[in-house]
């Protein structure tokens, strides 16, 4: 998959499927709509996540469980692994209804409540150095967004945008460049985003030999498509996903 002449490829790497038990030990609302929660618990011990844009599966089952069986049956949904030690794990969560099962744990859970963690099972890892960055996502992809934009050298031509509903959902992102954020008010998740890669003209509008990452409401993913066709740019180094459904609980995204 490597392609010297571009200078970075994104290689997929596959990982053991293990699933751990944790509890919720700590809960810091970031904005009013968006909570960071550490997990604790020995088993997180060897985990890892080697792609900036990982996703695993949290099980939010009604008591502490490790039979498969009744994992499975609990609901699950996925997140991105923010940062991780030997018995903790750092996840970010949108809170954005009090009926969806991962928003509302996230927001209300008891500390000391069980969960499961599933995964990562396989990784997109990139590898090497692009020309440039474009890092487009809603609030669900603040985690991945943070991960890729610690990995941009200080100097690289980047530029970082992320939707939210308001001033007051903008949060800090440690990265080289300012966060240019989006402000969608009341109209429907996504749409400032598609009016923004709709807008953007020629790669150059970015750099050159761009890795570009977008990830929002599943809407984004024809816009983000176009844009890859418009400047060029191989699938296959390139992210385009839907993290999310408008009106589809747990939503599976194609991986
Ligand atoms: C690879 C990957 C990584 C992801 N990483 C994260 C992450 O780190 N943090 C994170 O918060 N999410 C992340 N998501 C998105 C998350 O999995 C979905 O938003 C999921 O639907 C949340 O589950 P829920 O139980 O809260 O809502 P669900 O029960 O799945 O959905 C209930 C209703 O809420 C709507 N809904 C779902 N998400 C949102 C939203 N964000 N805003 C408004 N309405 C919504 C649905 O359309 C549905 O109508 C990721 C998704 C993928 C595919």
């Amino acid at each position: 998959m490597s392609d010297v002449k571009s200078g970075f490829s994104i290689d997929r790497q596959g990982l053991d499927l293990r699933f751990r038990a944790a509890v919720l030990a700590e809960r810091e609302w970031l904005a009013p709509n968006y909570v960071r929660v550490r997990l604790t618990g020995s088993e997180l011990a060897g985990f890892t996540s080697l792609g900036a844009d990982d996703h695993m599966r949290l099980f939010f089952a009604a008591s502490p469980t490790m039979s498969m069986e009744q994992l499975r049956a609990s609901p699950s949904r996925e997140y991105t692994p923010l940062a991780w030690g030997d018995d903790w794990l750092d996840v970010e969560f949108a809170v954005h209804g009090d009926e969806a099962v991962g928003a509302r744990w996230a927001a209300s859970a008891p500390i000391g409540s069980f969960v499961g963690v599933g995964g990562p099972r396989g990784s997109a890892v990139l590898t090497g150095q692009p020309g440039s960055w474009l890092l487009v996502g809603d609030e669900t992809a603040i985690p991945a967004i943070r991960r890729f934009a610690a990995m941009i050298p200080a100097a690289a031509p980047a530029r970082i945008v992320v939707e939210v509903g308001s001033e007051a959902d903008q949060v800090d992102i440690d990265a080289p460049v300012p966060v240019e954020w989006l402000h969608r008010g009341d109209a429907p998740a996504g749409s400032s985003l598609i009016a923004f890669l709709d807008d953007l003209d020629e790669p150059d509008a970015v750099g050159p030999d761009p890795f570009v990452f977008i990830a929002a409401e599943q809407q984004i993913v024809k816009p983000g498509r176009a844009l890859l066709g418009h400047w060029g740019v191989d699938v296959s180094k390139a992210v385009v996903k839907g993290y999310w459904k408008r009106g589809e609980a747990e939503y599976h995204a194609p991986h």
